[in-house]
């Protein structure tokens, strides 16, 4: 489908650089022809005093012959020039509808791995509700207690559905974010801690803030969003009775956020991973940690390149991990 687009546009751009070519060609032969026509005459007259006319009709036969000849000299050099502005065209033509249809394909591509891997993370639940619905239907002597047990299990599922595609939709929305408003890290950071508080509280561990204020523009909304992935994957990933740290402030040119575990780190293989959509450490997968989508870092690290920063990862297994994201100040 690319191919053809590419070779529907390189027709395009051909079909534009050779018209401008022969447009121009055209003006210049007419203008050089005409130029040449009146130096002929202007000698042939210059001579008109000199010459007898017998002596001044063979010079002008010579002067038109000559000009002939050089009107002819000229048509062809113009022709092999439009020849190679035609290969040299046609070929910067197809680079170039190349180089504008790349990101258009890339975008395209990424799309449709992010329907097919919103698929097969939709399926899991979806299949685990039918099959268990299906055993449920079959059975004629189930009781009250059972049937309760059953809709249970499949709420938890729903539960899981809407949080994924709760999740999805917000990495799906959160590309652009509007850089005119001024927002302070400190209120971010504090509202996002306000949300994991209880979080935080029923796994016992102490949520430590160190916050100054530092203006960045943003959305703030994102931000604390992003603060909060942070913030509930330093608590998800730390075990209880440890200590989580929360800080912002300036450093050099930024407007950094930075949050701190004691958890079970992340192992090396992984860093480069962790912010792909999707992608959750094997130790993440385990009975105590099946709440997650891989979707947070992903969603994080969109939330930071919006607002032109970056996210960086510092992490040792069973020491702990470190995030900061780093933002231009306002
Ligand atoms: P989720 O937490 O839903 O699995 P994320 O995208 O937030 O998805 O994280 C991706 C993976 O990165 C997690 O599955 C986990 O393996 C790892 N990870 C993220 N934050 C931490 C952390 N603070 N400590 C240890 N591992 C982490």
């Amino acid at each position: 489908m690319f191919h053809s687009a590419a070779l529907k546009l390189t027709t395009w751009y051909l079909a534009i650089i050779m018209s401008l070519s022969i447009i121009f060609s055209l003006a210049l032969y007419g203008v050089s022809s005409a130029d040449l026509g009146h130096s002929a005459n202007r000698q042939v007259s210059y001579y008109n005093g000199f010459l007898s006319p017998y002596d001044l009709n063979n010079y002008s036969l010579i002067r038109q012959k000559e000009l002939d000849q050089d009107e002819s000299h000229l048509r062809n050099r113009l022709i092999w020039l439009n020849v190679v502005v035609l290969v040299t065209g046609g070929m910067v033509s197809y680079a170039l509808a190349r180089r504008t249809l790349e990101p258009i394909e890339e975008a395209l591509e990424s799309q449709k791995r992010f329907a097919a891997d919103a698929s097969h993370e939709l399926r899991t639940p979806l299949t685990a509700m039918q099959t268990e619905i299906e055993v449920a239907l079959r059975n004629p002597k189930m009781t009250q207690t059972e049937a309760v047990a059953q809709l249970q299990s499949n709420l938890e599922e729903v539960g899981k559905l809407k949080s994924l595609s709760e999740g999805l939709l917000k990495l799906a929305s959160s590309g652009n974010a509007d850089l005119t408003q001024t927002v302070d890290l400190k209120n971010v950071v504090a509202s996002a801690s306000d949300r994991l508080l209880k979080t935080a509280r029923v796994k016992k561990i102490k949520l430590v803030l160190k916050t100054s204020k530092v203006n960045v523009r943003g959305d703030a909304q994102n931000l604390s969003d992003l603060a909060a992935i942070l913030i509930d994957n330093a608590i998800k990933y730390s075990s209880s009775g440890s200590t989580v740290n929360v800080s912002c402030g300036r450093q050099k040119k930024y407007a950094f956020i930075k949050v701190s575990d004691q958890g079970q780190g992340i192992a090396a293989v992984d860093l480069p991973k962790i912010f792909d959509r999707f992608y959750r450490a094997d130790s993440s997968r385990t009975k105590t940690h099946t709440d997650g989508y891989g979707l947070g870092l992903a969603l994080a690290k969109k939330i930071a390149d919006s607002h032109n920063g970056h996210i960086e990862v510092q992490s040792t297994v069973g020491k702990g991990s470190s995030f900061s994201v780093y933002l231009p100040l306002a």
